[in-house]
């Protein structure tokens, strides 16, 4: 319940927030707090609404939760051995890498990264393709990898909704975080980076189209074979777990031999786009109506990396306007689009100094506003702390759905997660375990395990190329 007392200059707020400010201020931060926050009905109205849709992407093709089967049948023993290269595109970088798989779930793994420019991710998709063959080809130099004995296998994690028709066959539905090549909607993504390699004699074939989160599912369970699901907390937010394959009712392949179960990219980044049950705030639709997919991917627009820092920029524009906050003045920096990195929101939240310097210093060094009170340093931190919270809350209703559906919510359930937000967010993992305890209780934090899993798109990748490999041998 939200006690606050609008004495002159300083308040308590709920969860040891603090501002040192004006009744003004109290009052607008008070409704931040409120309108960020999720009870547990909210969170159990959005797992459930989760589960439906769940369901019906598993029951027919062009459903709002995409459900996308990835061919791959089964997974790792740990056991596998091999030499296979991955390719990671779909997030802030490019990543090349050679992976070899030493069984007994061990690996090594020699990687490199590329940057590609806003100009690539806007641009042909021919022109892309063409890069990322260059990327490899010099990456195959530089590691003194010779191709021309052997063919190598490559895994290429290409992290955008697809329909996938076979396991290495997909086409682009559509381009999601900040990409949006022309000539490559309606198109396989696979063939054309294959026809670009082909162009430039590198002798490498690609074996699999591998989504980050199947990537990342596989790289753990190489290790860990009981590793349920495999989620995205970076740049984007996904989910992916094994599903019986009798339960993917839209399935009508018989290839998938002895398996009884199937990995499945949920493209869960779309939920809720009718927003029957998303807290969608005025923030969340500034954010939606100014990105390059309207109207598309609603909860990542709430959780993701790419989208936490824009949506506290918005909020503080907002106080601006209203003159609750920084005097009232704003900067060209902090007027600008994406200005307000997620990264900083890092650095705020992990400010626990009395005059917070630190949050002072990205305000003012880093986004240039001309000076700021404590009271402003104050609001910025529980600006930020309401983003975060709800973001990792969110995500938390995600899993649930998945726990639910797999019934999983009484037994041991490892999840593997990749991506910058939840390895380096401070608490980002408690919150979301908070959120589970509330609604299932203490059980949870006994049954669910999470583990940081860093190569998902690298390893896991490899390791879905050399089942892929595999596969076609038998
Ligand atoms: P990708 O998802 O693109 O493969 P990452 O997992 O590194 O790559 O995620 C990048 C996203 O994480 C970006 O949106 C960035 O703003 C965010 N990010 C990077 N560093 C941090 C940090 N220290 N704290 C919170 N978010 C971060
Ligand atoms: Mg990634």
């Amino acid at each position: 319940m939200l006690t606050v007392s609008a004495r002159e200059n300083t308040s308590t707020l709920p969860c040891g927030y603090k501002v040192d400010g004006t009744p003004g201020q109290i009052e607008a931060i008070r409704q931040v707090i409120d309108l960020f926050s999720l009870n547990k009905d909210q969170l159990t109205k959005i797992i459930a609404q989760f589960v439906d849709e769940m369901g019906k992407g598993l029951d027919h093709d062009g459903a709002t939760v995409a459900m996308i089967p990835s061919f791959v049948p089964g997974k790792p023993t740990g056991k596998e051995t091999g030499t296979y290269l991955a390719l990671d595109l779909g997030g802030t970088n490019l990543r090349v890498c050679k992976v070899v798989l030493l069984g007994d779930g061990k690996y090594d793994i020699h990687q490199r990264k590329y940057v590609v420019s806003e100009t690539l991710k806007r641009g042909k998709m021919h022109d892309l393709c063409d890069f990322i063959a260059e990327c490899v080809g010099a990456f195959l130099s530089e590691q003194h990898t010779s191709t021309d004995s052997e063919r190598l296998k490559l895994g290429f994690t290409f992290s955008f909704p697809i329909f996938q028709t076979s396991m290495n066959r997909g086409v682009l539905k559509q381009w999601t975080k900040g990409f949006a090549c022309s000539g490559a909607v309606g198109k396989d993504a696979a063939l054309m980076l294959q026809e670009a390699l082909h162009k430039k004699h590198i002798n490498v074939d690609i074996v699999a189209i591998v989504n980050d989160t199947v990537g990342t599912l596989m790289a753990h369970a190489y290790q860990e074979p009981d590793t349920m699901m495999g989620v995205i907390m970076g740049t984007g937010a996904n989910i992916s777990y094994c599903e019986k394959i009798a339960n993917i009712t839209k399935w009508k392949q018989q290839d998938h031999g002895s398996a009884e179960e199937m990995a499945i990219n949920m493209e869960c980044g779309a939920f809720d786009c009718e927003r029957r049950v998303l807290p969608v705030t005025v923030y969340d639709q500034r954010i939606d109506r100014q990105s390059l997919n309207v109207h598309e991917q609603q909860h990542e627009k709430m959780i993701a990396g790419m989208y936490l820092g824009e949506i506290t920029r918005q909020i503080m524009l907002d106080m601006i306007d209203r003159r609750l906050l920084f005097g009232g003045r704003s900067s060209s920096e902090l007027n600008r689009q994406w200005s307000f990195d997620t990264a900083y929101m890092s650095t705020i939240e992990k400010d626990t100094s009395a005059k917070l310097l630190d949050t002072g210093h990205i305000l003012e060094s880093i986004m240039n506003i001309p000076s700021t009170a404590l009271a402003d340093r104050q609001m910025v931190k529980i600006i930020t702390t309401c983003v975060g919270r709800r973001a990792a809350r969110l995500h938390a209703c995600g899993l649930a759905g998945v726990m639910t559906q797999t019934r999983k919510l009484d037994t041991a359930c490892t999840i593997a997660v990749d991506g910058s937000l939840f390895e380096f967010y401070p608490n980002f993992e408690k919150n979301i375990m908070d959120a589970l305890v509330e609604i299932y209780g203490p059980k949870m934090k006994d049954n669910v395990k999470f583990a940081l899993s860093r190569d998902g798109s690298g390893l896991g990748a490899a390791v879905v190329a050399m089942m892929a490999h595999k596969h076609t041998q038998k």
